[in-house]
């Protein structure tokens, strides 16, 4: 339990990952003032969720506008605060965002559909079933710092067209990509109070969960998440669990080694390895595997490490000393235990406070904490494999199941393996992208998570069901209404051969309980 003792005290310092230079303080919200925001969205959700959803939908509209206008200002406010290229900042974050808006506004209205329920039992025919998609109240969403605006405004954009209020808990290291999020909604049409972001630590999320929030959107690390959960179930309140990833990329022996060398280097360097799919877990066949190797370390050594505002730059900081705390020490570890380290493997304060060199590292197995604990930097293994069974053990081999990829010229062999696969997705010949596909559901299995974000499942997540029943003969009495006795009991059985019977069991059925509609007492 998060009392205000612990939050409201304490202010938030946001730095830049790539200078250390201060870019702003704020005051944590208090437990007080987050329910307060939370009833306030309550209130306010009323008349939002009353609204027809073609004007919501149009409210969507005007912020994907707003957003495409205003596409370089967020990109710079996200590699401010997050560090990564601003090329990333545009693809990974607007461009997804962008492209979750256009899903919701062609696909809302489609899936929020009352749907018609047939009843195939015989005794229900006189019922119309239908299936109604309600909001939940107000969803809580607490965000994490790398995907700072596509993972919150993915979900706050589902969220708001199913009708809900959203309370947004950015990461305490990236609050001005929400807050820039939350002004643009406003300016697009949403009432203050139906979008508002809190700001603060590890409390003020926990405050959240406390708070009468209706279902929490979780992204963010397995220990979190796990707490979250805790709070949750204590509340019986509904959870998606978004969480790490050690992502494996198998690489078969048909596969184009300069592809899928460079798709390797992408996927485990993109965003400085902060990514919850990048490849941290390359097997390669053994046929391939000195020459996908050199290629690897030819590919990482030539990339440009540096500020993300630079437009050469390729890799940009780790987000803070305690994420390069656990990047140091893993690949520390695997050394010590034999792994070989062909490129990086160093900090690079000649660059800045929070760089680390991009890596390769070979002779690593299992039992080192690189192959099983999530790395979240630029950090590339690769392990050689001998055949297909080889490698889907390998690669199962892990508490996550975020993604995983498959690269191969035989795409029916691709497909085949990525079934055998635990993961939420699996790629064929690509890494990590899935993220940018708006109809891809995205989550994980096993520790990776609970639920699904995106697409068709993720705005299925906005929405609570209720199933409305009509009977269209309101002036008859149920066959199974009360008047029992031993005619009826025997009438009744007969009625259990009638709808489950064939043949001349069903027309015995028929005659024996036609007996039952004619009873006295009903
Ligand atoms: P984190 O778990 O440290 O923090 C995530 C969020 O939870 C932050 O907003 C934080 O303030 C908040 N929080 C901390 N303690 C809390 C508590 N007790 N109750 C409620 N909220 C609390 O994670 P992070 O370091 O911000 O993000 C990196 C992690 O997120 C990685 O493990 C990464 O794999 C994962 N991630 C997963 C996905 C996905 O979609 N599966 C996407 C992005 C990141």
């Amino acid at each position: 339990m998060a009392t205000d003792a612990q939050v409201g005290v304490r202010m938030l310092v946001n730095t830049n990952p790539a200078t250390g230079e201060v870019i702003g303080e704020y005051a944590c919200a208090s437990a007080e003032e987050v329910r307060t925001a939370v009833e306030r969205a309550r209130a306010a959700q009323l008349s939002w969720g009353a609204r027809p959803l073609r004007e919501r939908l149009r409210v969507v509209r005007r912020f994907q506008e707003l957003l495409l206008r205003k596409k370089d200002e967020v990109a710079r406010t996200i590699t401010l605060e997050a560090g990564k290229p601003m090329v990333e900042s545009l693809l990974s974050e607007v461009v997804v965002s962008l492209d979750a808006a256009k899903f919701v506004m062609e696909n809302a209205e489609a899936i929020l559909r009352d749907e018609s329920v047939p009843h195939a039992n015989l005794a229900m025919k006189t019922k119309r079933g239908v299936l109604v998609w309600e909001p939940l109240g107000v969803i809580g969403i607490i965000a994490p710092w790398n995907y700072p605006f596509s993972t919150p405004a993915t979900e706050t954009l589902q969220a708001l067209a199913a009708g809900n209020a959203v309370v947004l808990k950015p990461s305490e290291f990236t609050p001005e990509s929400s807050l820039m999020l939350g002004e643009l909604l406003h300016q697009a049409g949403v009432p203050k109070d139906v979008m508002q972001v809190i700001l603060g630590e590890g409390p003020t999320g926990a405050a959240l969960i406390e708070s009468g929030v209706q279902k929490v959107i979780f992204t963010g690390s397995v220990a979190t998440g796990k707490l979250v959960a805790k709070e949750a179930a204590a509340r019986l309140l509904p959870v998606v669990l978004e969480l790490g990833g050690k992502d494996p990329m198998i690489v078969l022996e048909d596969a184009d080694v300069d592809v899928a060398s460079s798709g390797a280097v992408w996927g485990a360097m993109m965003n400085a390895g902060q990514t919850c799919l990048s490849v941290e877990r390359c097997y390669v066949h053994r046929g391939l595997y000195e020459r996908f190797v050199k290629l690897c370390v030819e590919k990482v050594s030539s990339l440009r490490v540096g500020n993300g505002m630079d437009p050469h730059t390729e890799v940009g900081p780790i987000i803070a000393e305690r994420q390069l705390k656990v990047i140091e020490s893993q690949v520390e570890d695997a050394q010590r235990r034999g792994a070989t380290v062909l490129c990086g493997g160093r900090r690079m304060p000649e660059v800045g406070p929070n760089f680390y060199a991009p890596t390769v590292i070979t002779d690593v197995t299992p039992e080192m904490e690189l192959m099983h604990r999530e790395t979240f930097g630029p950090v590339l293994p690769i392990v050689p494999f001998d055949d297909d069974d080889h490698a889907v053990k390998l690669a199962n081999d892990s508490e996550f199941g975020l993604s995983a990829s498959v690269w191969t010229h035989d795409l029916q062999r691709g497909e085949a393996i990525a079934r055998r696969l635990e993961a939420g997705a699996v790629m064929v010949n690509d890494v990590v992208t899935c993220f940018a596909i708006a109809e891809a559901p995205h989550g994980g299995v096993k520790a990776s998570g609970i639920g699904r974000t995106h697409g068709h499942l993720g705005l299925g997540e906005m929405v609570q069901v209720k199933y409305v029943a009509v009977d269209r003969i309101p002036k008859m009495k149920k066959l199974w209404w009360y008047g029992y006795g031993e005619n009826f009991a025997k009438q009744m059985g007969a009625f259990t051969e009638l709808l489950f019977c064939r043949g001349l069991g069903k027309v015995k059925g028929a005659v024996g309980s036609r007996g039952a509609l004619w009873r006295e007492r009903r």
